[in-house]
């Protein structure tokens, strides 16, 4: 069995070793005789993977003692309604509109409150980063949001946006663990699992205790981020199996990797690559201004719709999948996770190289 090189933008590529270990502990997980699927959550075998789940998150991400980590469901998007239902205190609050999924999480927030797109890079279809400084804040908001790397388009935030005092929340789905980050800085992290720690549906937050305050009246229970904190991410049955295989990864990024400052430099090296080829090729171009270019997403075109098609197909039939750039954006994207071996970005350039030569 020839295993592919998967570009897609999730769900995407898991490290083969992960993968593995899973299945030799698909029977029998730790002498228990039964499958982690199988076992109660409220066991203390299980107890020791979310537990461990947690802590290696903490260690690599550097998470403070005055933040909640917790796991839970619904995929990144549910994440847009518990924002602002847990933190819209005053009714008031910013968004930066960056890509669909910020205008996502924008739009939802507007269901509850005052919700103010205070910045947007829609003017050139979302191909660079407005710059965010505390002027362009309203500095009474509740929070300011925004989406740190934008996985349809393919930019990321290269320096932190300044919002002053406002507290700052990001969504992280995309580059979660490709890279330290201060985590000091913001008041909430959210990220949906699928890109870079695990399978979907699995949702990771992280929130600063004093911001676990009163939620809006009529919240549901499952979206009170204070019944998660307070419930050890156990008011319900968790995502168990998700959660450990969560739990493999980032064991992988430490273990195998080095921690997120090797993982951040082998991203680099990655996209450095890709992005050397972009700039030096005749035919393929990237579409993202230098400065805000992700270390994940890379949307390229050729100019041609036609000979993107032709390229797209021929990619897959030489095994490197889901190129296909987003429906709303058209020409190709190739999405190189933490998980994207460097070799199936080298062999990836030397097909483009070859593409070109031959059309
Ligand atoms: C994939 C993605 C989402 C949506 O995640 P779901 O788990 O499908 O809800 C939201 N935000 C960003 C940045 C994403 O990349």
């Amino acid at each position: 069995m020839a295993r592919v090189y998967n570009f897609s933008a999730g769900p995407s590529m898991m490290p083969e070793s992960v993968l593995k270990k899973a299945a030799a502990e698909m029977l029998d997980y730790a002498g228990s005789g039964q499958s982690v699927m199988e076992m109660s959550h409220r066991s203390k075998i299980y107890g020791t993977i979310i537990e461990g789940c947690e802590a290696v998150l903490r260690e690599l991400l550097g998470v403070p003692d005055n933040y909640k980590v917790m796991f839970l469901q619904g995929g990144a998007s549910t994440q847009f309604a518990m924002v602002p239902l847990n933190f819209m205190k005053t009714g008031k609050a910013d968004y930066i509109v960056t890509g669909q999924w910020a205008k996502k999480a924008y739009q939802e927030a507007g269901k509850y409150g005052d919700a103010k797109a205070a910045a947007s890079s829609a003017d050139k279809t979302f191909t660079y980063i407005p710059k965010v400084t505390p002027d362009i804040i309203r500095q009474d908001a509740d929070y300011v949001h925004v989406c740190y790397n934008n996985t349809i388009y393919g930019t990321h935030y290269n320096t932190l946006p300044d919002v002053g005092n406002v507290p700052l929340i990001a969504d992280m789905s995309s580059c979660i663990m490709s890279e330290a980050v201060d985590v000091t800085k913001f008041a909430a992290i959210y990220a949906g699992a699928q890109k870079n720690i695990g399978p979907a549906g699995l949702v990771v937050a992280i929130v600063r205790e004093d911001m676990l305050g009163e939620v809006r009246e009529g919240t549901p229970t499952m979206l009170d981020y204070r019944i998660h904190a307070d419930n050890g991410s156990m008011y319900n049955t968790p995502p168990a199996y998700s959660i450990y295989i969560c739990k493999l990864i980032l064991e992988w990024i430490r273990d195998e990797i080095g921690g997120l400052d090797k993982m951040n430099e082998l991203n680099k090296y990655k996209s450095g690559m890709f992005y050397d080829y972009l700039d030096n090729s005749n035919m393929f171009s990237g579409t993202v201004v230098k400065e805000d270019r992700s270390l994940m997403n890379i949307p390229f075109v050729t100019g041609n719709e036609e000979l993107d098609k032709k390229f797209v197909k021929a990619a897959e039939a030489a095994g490197f999948v889901n190129l296909k750039g987003h429906r709303t954006v058209g020409g190709m994207r190739a999405s190189i996770y933490n998980a994207m071996p460097v070799e199936g970005v080298e062999k990836l350039i030397d097909f483009m190289k070859d593409f070109e030569k031959n059309n």
